[in-house]
């Protein structure tokens, strides 16, 4: 059997007794990184005599058929750095591979950041899709986020402290002034919620926020402003004389709606 098991994403008092057991019992483990797994057995000070195989998103295909021929006659544990395995992380291919060839396939279930996220951010839990990271390149970011526009589900995003500025202006941009929430350092010593408008979050990231983030925004349907009707009435002024700039500026001050946001919409919409 292939048994996925689930690591603490900060805080080692969430591994679960499960989860130690598996691991001092295990003959086999297949783990992102040979190294990390070692230092989390001695965090958790459980002893391991398992042989360890690295799996990691370079030698996935590679070594398919060797564990999915050991998880035939054996139990293998698979683990990644933090979190569930296959979730952003390796294993999908592992557990495709043996599904297709009759290995059982379980799980020691445990934390994951785009869960926990998504519970705490405010926003509506009902109904959600999970995003994972955004491509980094802007054309091909820009482009995944036109293909979510219409999204009525609450989204959930992975991403790089890094890159977290850019990002919440990109959706800002895309998107409309949504509200949404980024959550940082979950089950860590400075776990932070920050919730709030796209135009808000922006200003936070301002202040380069350090760590782990999941940014958890809400569906169309959870737009405040009407950005293509906006847009359309900056069109309708630019017409009448204003040039479209302050044309979107007018509008902005009058509704609180985002200037950019309108002009961007209304660039769209021009015919
Ligand atoms: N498999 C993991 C899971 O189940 O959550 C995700 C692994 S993915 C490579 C790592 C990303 O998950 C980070 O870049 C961050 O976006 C998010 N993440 C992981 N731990 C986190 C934490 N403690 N707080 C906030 N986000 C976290």
């Amino acid at each position: 059997m292939l048994i996925l098991a689930a690591t603490p994403i900060g805080n080692l008092g969430d591994a679960s007794p499960r989860l130690r057991e598996a691991i001092a019992t295990a003959s086999f483990v297949a783990c992102e990184d040979t190294r990390s797994f070692r230092q989390l057995c001695g965090a958790l000070g459980v002893e391991t005599h398992a042989k360890l195989l690295s799996l990691h998103d370079h030698n996935e295909r590679s070594r398919l058929e060797e564990i999915v021929a050991l998880a035939d006659s054996h139990d293998v544990l698979l683990v990644s750095d933090a979190g569930i395995p296959t979730i952003s992380d390796p294993g999908y291919a592992l557990v495709s591979a043996c599904s297709e060839s009759g290995v059982e396939v379980s799980i020691i279930p445990g934390p994951s950041a785009a869960i926990s996220a998504l519970a705490i951010s405010g926003l509506p839990t009902d109904r959600f899709c999970f995003e994972g990271f955004l491509p980094r390149k802007a054309g091909e970011r820009g482009a995944a986020l036109q293909a979510l526009r219409g999204e009525k589900r609450t989204m959930i995003f992975y991403e790089a402290p890094h890159r977290i500025q850019q990002s919440l202006e990109a959706m800002l941009e895309v998107l409309g002034d949504r509200k949404a929430a980024v959550v940082r350092e979950l089950t860590k010593k400075f776990e932070q919620t920050a919730r709030g408008s796209l135009s808000e979050l922006v200003e936070w990231a301002k202040g380069e926020p350090k760590g782990e983030m999941v940014i958890v925004v809400a569906g169309a349907a959870g737009s405040e402003f009407d950005y293509d009707e906006l847009g359309r009435r900056a069109l309708e002024l630019a017409t009448e004389g204003l040039g479209l700039k302050q044309a979107a500026s007018d509008l902005a001050a009058a509704t609180g709606a985002s200037k950019s946001v309108i002009y961007e919409h209304a660039l769209r919409l021009k015919p």
